[in-house]
């Protein structure tokens, strides 16, 4: 007789088709923007991460997986062969996986050589790049600067034909004029797909405690939505598929991230990482314990991710998602994308506030069939899904 805990796995929805996204929680050096679950440790043994990994990987049920993910972190800090082996075991799973992505920091110091990483298995390199000005680069904290920056991406483009550059706006004494630079140099590499993000603010970093203490002043509103417009016009020949996101064509969306955006199931392994599943029929999240050594510490003693009959037991928090919040995730997720969300047998949205969105040109509403947001709304996001959800 099977064991409630295998019954549990085995209750998964078989056709899920799910991306996988590994979490490397570890950095040379922590940038004073960066809220992420990354850490700098000096004296611990990285090979017992990497096994940790690989251990959770095996308490899962296996899956097809259209996705891979390696982020961080510094996850270019893993030796190619502890990728190669994750990826391996993956395969176990599904034998064809379309995308596997690794970030990448551009520098010699954050990353070993990209041909053993393709050698791995890897094919599609997201560089963290954020700027190709040298006093901005600073600032932020990176340790690498524009010109290794751009030798790296040179690099990567003998090597990969699929790969992206993560970059940053609204970043304090970032000009529209040095952002306008930056755009040239990435129009100039000719990169199939850019991300650009607008910095926030965040408590528990460097600039937050500056903020806090007046020492760091933050670009107004308008400097923000003027640097938005300048993105969207230099960037006027790609697809602009998500707020912040841009590929070249649809074959070079992050079919990743698409999961995220379109709500789909995916299982996040690693300290901080997150899942969303479906078990018998219900839909949860599940939040990996933050701390590396916490959870390599549950993981090595562990047998099973999530075990609904004894919650002590996972490696992180399991929750189980209600219809309501499930809605709002959902729309959440898809309002970031130009798809937008369909509204065919979604009745929960207030159809007079769709229509007002779309008569002040923020939105397209297509009643009882769509709704998304135009450039206009993107830029107001966050109010937006406030007004939407009357959480003003
Ligand atoms: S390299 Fe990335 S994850 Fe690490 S501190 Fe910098 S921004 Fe954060």
């Amino acid at each position: 007789m099977k064991n409630r805990k295998n019954m549990v796995f085995e209750q998964i929805n078989n056709n899920d088709e799910i991306a996988v996204y590994i979490h490397w929680p570890f950095c040379r050096k922590k940038c004073f923007y960066c809220d992420l679950n990354s850490h700098v440790r000096e004296k611990i043994t990285l090979e017992h991460y990497f096994e940790g990994l690989l251990k959770e990987i095996s308490l899962w049920k296996k899956h097809k997986i259209t996705s891979i993910f390696f982020g961080g972190g510094t996850p270019s800090l893993m030796k190619p062969e502890w990728i190669q082996a994750i990826i391996s075991e993956l395969k176990k799973w599904s034998t064809f996986i379309p995308e596997i992505t690794l970030e990448v920091n551009p520098s010699s110091l954050e990353s070993y050589s990209l041909e053993r990483f393709r050698d791995a298995g890897i094919n599609r390199i997201s560089f963290g790049v954020q700027s190709f000005d040298d006093q901005i680069l600073q600032f932020l904290g990176r340790t690498h600067t524009a010109q290794e920056a751009i030798q790296w991406i040179r690099k990567a483009q003998q090597l990969f034909s699929n790969m992206s550059i993560d970059l940053m706006y609204g970043i304090p004494n970032q000009s529209l004029q040095t952002l306008k630079e930056t755009l040239d140099v990435v129009l100039n590499l000719n990169l199939p797909h850019i991300s650009l993000y607008a910095l926030t603010l965040e408590k528990n970093t460097k600039f937050g405690q500056l903020y806090e203490r007046a020492q760091l002043k933050m670009p107004q509103d308008d400097l923000i939505a003027d640097q938005y417009e300048l993105i969207l016009q230099k960037l006027k020949h790609y697809l602009h598929y998500e707020i912040s996101n841009f590929a070249k064509n649809e074959s070079y969306r992050s079919k990743h991230n698409l999961t995220y955006w379109r709500y789909k199931p995916f299982i996040g392994i690693g300290p901080g990482a997150h899942s969303r599943i479906w078990i018998d029929n219900e839909w949860y999240a599940i939040h990996n314990l933050k701390l590396p050594e916490q959870w390599l510490q549950k993981v090595q003693n562990n047998t099973a991710v999530h075990d609904l009959s004894n919650l002590q037991n996972n490696i992180g928090i399991i929750e189980k998602i209600d219809q309501k919040i499930f809605k709002m995730e959902q729309f959440l997720m898809n309002l970031r994308t130009h798809e937008g969300i369909s509204l065919v047998n979604n009745t929960f949205l207030q159809t007079d506030k769709l229509q007002k969105l779309h008569d002040v040109g923020d939105a397209i509403y297509d009643a009882n069939i769509s709704f998304r947001l135009t450039n206009k709304g993107f830029l107001r996001y966050n109010a937006i899904f406030r007004y939407l959800f009357d959480q003003n």
